[in-house]
């Protein structure tokens, strides 16, 4: 039997969150569809489930409307927003982690992804968003400037490439984001890299 690979419609928006981590860990989850559990993973499914919920509710001046599903034909991505916030007209997407704020500002992106979707759908300029995060009790704003809208749209460009190429990249150099990484025993970046000099060796030994 043939098997047609094709590139997908559209890229999901938490992959732009994955890629904008490592490149290698969007590649295992979204081009090989690895995902390994373990208690962080299994924590932020429930933490998302409990903030689940269709419809739209009403908090004072802001409505609120949850699993509102945004997509953007121009960058082909799409995917879910926890909430979009409106208030007086303005809109604007909220999106739950289970954790604390991070520094490599991968959930930036993705809320970014959103933002950059939600504009398409609507033609009203989304000047920012939030994230709340559950472990620091804490609702970060963010703001789309400039910098970050073409950080986020780069990401993309990036994820149509690496799903075109089916390329499994190398391990990111920052080691910390491997400490924090639930695909860590899957990927063995240590022993990726290591194959790799001694494969680089060789064809240099001829
Ligand atoms: S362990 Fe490190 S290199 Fe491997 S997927 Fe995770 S972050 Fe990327």
């Amino acid at each position: 039997m043939t098997t047609i690979q094709r590139e997908p419609e559209l890229i999901p928006l938490a992959m732009l969150n994955a890629l904008a981590y490592c490149p290698r860990r969007f590649v295992y989850e979204f081009v090989q569809g690895e995902m390994l559990l373990n208690a962080h993973v299994v924590e932020g499914t429930l933490r998302h489930a409990a903030v689940d919920g269709d419809g739209t509710v009403w908090r004072g001046d802001v409505v609120q409307h949850r699993r509102v599903y945004v997509w953007s034909e121009r960058l082909r991505i799409g995917g879910v927003c926890d909430v979009v916030e409106e208030m007086a007209g303005q809109l604007q997407p909220v999106e739950y982690k289970k954790g604390k704020p991070g520094r490599w500002q991968s959930d930036h992106v993705q809320l970014c992804g959103q933002a950059l979707c939600l504009e398409e759908r609507t033609g009203q300029v989304i000047a920012q968003g939030a994230i709340f995060y559950f472990a620091a009790r804490r609702r970060e704003v963010v703001e789309f400037t400039p910098e970050l809208r073409a950080r986020t749209e780069q990401v993309v460009a990036d994820a149509h490439a690496l799903v075109a190429s089916g390329v499994l990249p190398p391990p990111v150099e920052q080691r910390a984001k491997c400490r924090e990484c639930s695909l860590e025993p899957l990927c063995m970046p240590r022993l990726a890299e290591q194959l790799e000099r001694w494969r680089a060796g060789g064809e240099e030994g001829g």
